[in-house]
């Protein structure tokens, strides 16, 4: 962590009168843990500038118990209160997100043009800079959550983080390194885990409230898609999953029922790479991941639309569900 970096945060902080917190669309543990880990660890400090947070669209259930108060307004349901919020803010502190567009372009569009200083705290490849006032960007760490960490310890040492904040910090850790799996995760991850125990965190029960909030349905849709929908190509080392708009709606799908599904996929022995194409209204999502050999980012930003970390990306394909899986066959049996 450069220190002109951690004295610039501070000097912004301090002299704020509204700060709004923004993470990106699609919300996962690392930016809604982020989020919520930042907003009480600004209430602690007890600033006098009132504190928001600001999201695109609804978390998933799997995480709303990081924002049990619901202190989180989203664009999608609340579009005036977002853009009241927006208008008012004289900083924007943007978290586990690398460009502006990330957000969707209704609600950048009131970002870009917001005169508020911005501070993006992320962990993403190639940020553009250009769009913030202050970028904190560390592409090594394993989360958004892990940087902040770091941040909060460099600029105010530990004593704003209790186990709220803990909590949070836990959630997006975890979530973001597949429980301290992937090549991502550091000794150091794990001696910040460890400074969070001592906070008080209790990882079992961020880990149950977490990962066992399945319903019925929500195990049925995904045997389904397990049984019915994944192709796997031994030759090219990969597998993938696929689900129609008609099936996400025969098995009544709510966000996050298929949430690291795609890893399934890739758990296939042998397997190295793995993709999961969404059927949408007018494209497909696709969700890229990978073992450490391979790369999927690059693909996802050169044939779709996308980007990411190495092993794990996301991109999209404007065209039928059918056309995007044999787009990718195509360019993977090109390579
Ligand atoms: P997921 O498969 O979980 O939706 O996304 C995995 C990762 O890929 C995310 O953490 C994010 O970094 C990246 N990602 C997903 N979708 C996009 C996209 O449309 N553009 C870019 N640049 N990155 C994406
Ligand atoms: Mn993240």
């Amino acid at each position: 962590m450069l220190q002109a970096q951690i004295s610039s945060f501070s000097t912004i902080i301090s002299g704020a009168k509204n700060i709004v917190i923004v993470s990106h669309k699609s919300p996962d543990g690392d930016s809604v843990g982020s989020s919520m880990a930042l907003y009480y660890f600004l209430i602690n400090q007890g600033l006098a500038a009132e504190v928001s947070v600001c999201h695109p669209d609804p978390a998933p259930s799997f995480i709303r118990w990081a924002d049990a108060e619901n202190v989180i307004l989203n664009f999608e349901e609340q579009q005036e209160a977002v853009s009241a919020k927006i208008k008012a803010a004289d900083v924007l502190i943007c978290l586990d997100f690398n460009d502006l567009s990330r957000v969707g372009d209704a609600m950048a569009a009131e970002l870009l043009s917001s005169g508020a200083k911005k501070i993006m705290i992320d962990h993403h490849l190639k940020p553009s800079f250009d769009q913030f006032d202050l970028s904190i960007s560390f592409p090594e760490k394993s989360s958004t959550c892990e940087l902040l960490m770091e941040v909060m310890l460099a600029a105010e040492g530990e004593k704003f983080i209790d186990a709220i904040v803990g909590e949070r910090l836990y959630l997006g850790i975890v979530t973001d390194t597949g429980s301290f799996r992937f090549n991502s995760v550091r000794k150091r991850t794990h001696e910040l885990a460890a400074m969070l125990i001592d906070k008080g965190v209790n990882h079992t029960q961020v880990h149950e409230r977490t990962f066992d909030d399945n319903t019925l349905e929500r195990l049925q849709l995904r045997s389904y898609i397990l049984s019915s929908c994944m192709e796997v190509w031994g030759e090219l080392k990969t597998a993938i999953l696929f689900l129609t708009l008609e099936d996400a709606n025969r098995f009544k799908m709510q966000k996050g029922d298929t949430e690291g599904l795609v890893n399934v996929a890739l758990s296939i022995k042998g397997i190295e790479r793995a993709a999961f194409f969404k059927e949408e209204k007018d494209h497909v999502r696709i969700s890229f991941r990978s073992k450490e050999s391979i790369a999927v980012n690059e693909i996802a930003a050169q044939y779709f639309n996308g980007g990411g970390h190495r092993q794990a990306a996301g991109g999209r394909f404007d065209g039928a569900l059918k056309e995007s899986i044999s787009e990718f066959k195509r360019v993977l049996n090109e390579a």
